[in-house]
């Protein structure tokens, strides 16, 4: 088993949830050093994702207490003894956690991890230890727990960035930004001028928009109730937007595409958008005829990991990834 190296412990100030709702309570916490295979991040910055809120909205208290972030950016300050990429000094993201042992990882795909769900949402190690559990709190959430002046983290949940990048602006790329840039370039690999929507234009939308511009993709629809959003998305790319509550959505998107769309990314979490993208994918004639072989669709659901599918045949989906 993978021990502290020499039994150090550390004093951190960490934001920890102890009721449902919050508050976060600025405490200070008791932290072991990092293990052969860990690092000792000090953060700089850490975003804050839709999923860190649900949680701090829905916490169970007779789980304990406990330490949130997931979207970290700092500096390396220890590492353990089998730690070989990065050093101490190195300016790191922080992102989820994967095993690297199971068939998805070793296939290059940690999103899809078999022990994705323990590792990133367990709040502690998969044997069960707990960087945090000499101060009663439970840490590890996404492998980093962010919401704190330092964090354990291991080499699988980290990329090393330039010293010249601001870390402020990169802690956000761990999560909501990686997770729509590379729905559109990885799972759907959209092309040049191929058709997408994007439903929900909160931060996950805007970066499959911007990384839809990027790959060339025309039209880029933006689909939102919030006009305000809208509006930006248009500044970051999206060719057109439309707000699904003042106006009829899968006519619109009929509209400026004449048949509906090659893809479409939906990040709302609402299962009616779920139908309505399945809808609006190629829109043929018939709701029965509307999805073309090869039309792509991906899902991305709170707290689970998402998923992508490719259309077979009408109203059948296989998994892309
Ligand atoms: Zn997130
Ligand atoms: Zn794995």
């Amino acid at each position: 088993m993978d021990q502290c190296s020499d039994g150090q412990l550390y004093t951190i100030q960490a934001a920890i949830l102890c009721k449902r709702g919050g508050p976060l309570n600025i405490e200070s916490v008791e932290m072991e050093g990092p293990r052969d295979d860990e690092v000792l991040v000090r953060l700089v910055a850490s975003g804050i994702c839709r999923t860190d809120i649900d949680f701090c909205d829905n916490w169970d208290e007779t789980d304990g207490a406990v330490v949130l972030g997931h979207e970290g950016a700092g500096v390396i300050e220890r590492i353990g003894k089998r730690v070989r990429g990065v050093k101490p000094g190195d300016h790191v993201v922080l992102s989820y956690q994967s095993c690297g042992h199971c068939r998805q990882c070793r296939s290059g795909r940690p999103a899809h991890c078999t022990r994705f769900y323990e590792l990133n949402f367990g709040f502690q190690r998969l044997d069960g230890s707990d960087g945090l559990q000499r101060s009663s709190v439970r840490g590890h959430f996404f492998g980093q727990s962010s919401f704190a002046t330092r964090s354990l983290a291991t080499e699988r949940n980290l990329v090393k960035v330039s010293k010249n990048l601001p870390l402020d602006l990169l802690a956000p790329l761990g999560c909501g930004l990686q997770a729509g840039v590379g729905t559109v370039m990885n799972s759907l690999k959209v092309s040049r001028r191929e058709s997408i929507a994007v439903f929900g234009t909160g931060a996950v939308g805007l970066a499959a928009v911007m990384a839809s511009r990027l790959v060339g993709a025309d039209p880029i629809i933006g689909v939102d109730i919030k006009p305000g959003r809208l509006k930006l998305g248009l500044k970051l790319g999206a060719t057109h937007a439309i707000d699904n509550r003042r106006q009829n959505m899968a006519s619109r998107i009929t509209d400026i595409t004449g048949r509906g769309v090659d893809c479409v990314v939906e990040t709302t979490g609402n299962p009616e958008m779920h139908q309505l993208a399945i809808d609006v994918l190629n829109r043929m004639a018939s709701w029965r005829s509307s999805l073309e072989k090869g039309a792509r669709i991906h899902c991305q659901r709170d707290g689970e990991p998402s998923a992508s599918f490719r259309v077979t045949r009408c109203r059948r989906f296989s998994y892309l990834n």
